[in-house]
C-alpha cells in the first residue's frame, strides 16, 4: 500500500511539475545556409519537420520574405502542410534600432504581402527581437502592429544558438567534421544553461515556472540537432505546447515598458522594466 502511495505521489507531482514549452523557429525559409543549395535547404528543413513531427511539436514559423525564393517556397508550403503556424518576421530582417519606424513598418507589411499565401497567424516577431531604441519609434510600430490586428509573439528563452549556428555552418562548409561535432556539443551545453537560467529568473521574478517560449532557427545546426535537444527537454519532464496555449498565461499579460537596443527575453524587458520605476 505505502508503494502505491509513493508511485501516486511521484505521478502526480511529476504531473503538476510538468513544464511547459512553445518552440518557435526564426528566419524561414532558412536562415544563414554557411552556402546552402535551395535542394539543400528544402532537405535541411524536411530534417527538422521530421523531428517536430516525432515529437508531436505544434510550432510556430516566423517567415522571412527576403529570404524567400521560387524553389523555396517549396519550404512554406511544407510547413503548413505539416500542420504548423506561421507568423510574420518582415521582409528584410532590418534592425529597428538602425531604420526608421516608417522603414521597418512598411518591410513588416512587404512580408504581410508577399507570404500572404502561406501566413496562417497573427503572430509578428521582431527582427533581433528589438522593438525600437527609442520610445518614439517602439510605439509608431506597437501602433502599427495593433492596426493590423498583429500580436508580437515574445520570447522567453533567448540564446545564442545563432552564434554556435554559424561556426557549424562553417565548418560544415569545409567539411571539418570535428569541428562540427564539436561545436554541436557546446550548443547543446549552452541551450541546457540558458533554459535552467530562464527557469531561475522565472521564479526570481513570479515565483513560480511560466511557461516558457523557446526561439530556435531553420538553419544547419537545427537540421541535425533540434531532434538531439528535444529529446533532452522531455527527457527533462518538458511538455512542448503551442504558441497560443502558452500565451494564455497571465504572466504574458504582464505590462512591462523597456525601452532600449536590447532584443531581450520577455522575462529581462519585465526585470528591466521594474528596476527602472
Ligand atoms: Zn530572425
Amino acid at each position: 500500500m505505502r508503494q502505491i502511495l509513493a508511485f501516486l505521489l511521484v505521478v502526480t507531482s511529476s504531473t503538476l511539475l510538468a513544464q511547459k514549452i512553445a518552440i518557435t523557429l526564426d528566419d524561414l525559409p532558412f536562415g544563414y545556409s554557411g552556402g546552402f543549395t535551395d535542394e539543400q535547404k528544402i532537405e535541411a528543413f524536411d530534417k527538422m519537420l521530421h523531428t517536430l513531427k516525432k515529437h508531436k511539436v505544434k510550432a510556430t514559423l516566423f517567415v522571412t520574405t527576403g529570404n524567400l525564393n521560387e524553389a523555396t517556397k517549396a519550404i512554406l508550403d511544407k510547413a503548413v502542410a505539416a500542420g504548423h503556424q506561421l507568423g510574420n518576421h518582415t521582409n528584410n530582417h532590418y534592425d529597428l534600432n538602425k531604420v526608421s519606424a516608417e522603414k521597418y513598418i512598411a518591410d513588416i507589411d512587404s512580408c504581410r504581402q508577399l507570404a500572404g499565401d502561406w501566413i496562417n497567424s497573427n503572430y509578428f516577431r521582431y527582427a533581433m527581437l528589438h522593438r525600437g531604441n527609442t520610445r518614439a519609434k517602439r510605439d509608431s510600430v506597437y501602433a502599427y502592429l495593433k492596426e493590423k490586428g498583429l500580436l508580437i509573439a515574445p520570447v522567453t528563452i533567448d540564446n545564442n544558438e545563432w552564434v554556435y549556428n554559424r561556426g557549424y555552418s562553417l565548418a560544415m562548409k569545409i567539411g571539418d567534421h570535428k569541428n562540427m561535432d564539436q561545436i554541436a556539443k557546446e550548443y547543446l551545453y549552452h541551450m541546457k544553461e540558458v533554459t535552467a537560467r530562464y527557469q531561475k529568473l522565472s521564479l526570481q521574478l513570479t515565483s513560480r515556472e511560466i511557461p516558457q517560449i523557446l526561439l530556435l532557427h531553420s538553419n544547419p545546426i537545427n537540421a541535425d540537432y533540434l531532434g538531439k535537444l528535444l529529446d533532452w527537454y522531455k527527457k527533462e519532464g518538458w511538455e512542448f505546447v503551442t504558441l497560443d496555449e502558452v500565451l494564455e498565461d497571465e504572466f504574458y499579460s504582464i505590462e512591462e515598458d523597456y525601452v532600449g537596443p536590447y532584443g531581450f527575453s520577455q522575462l529581462d524587458r519585465i526585470k528591466r522594466s521594474r528596476k527602472s520605476n
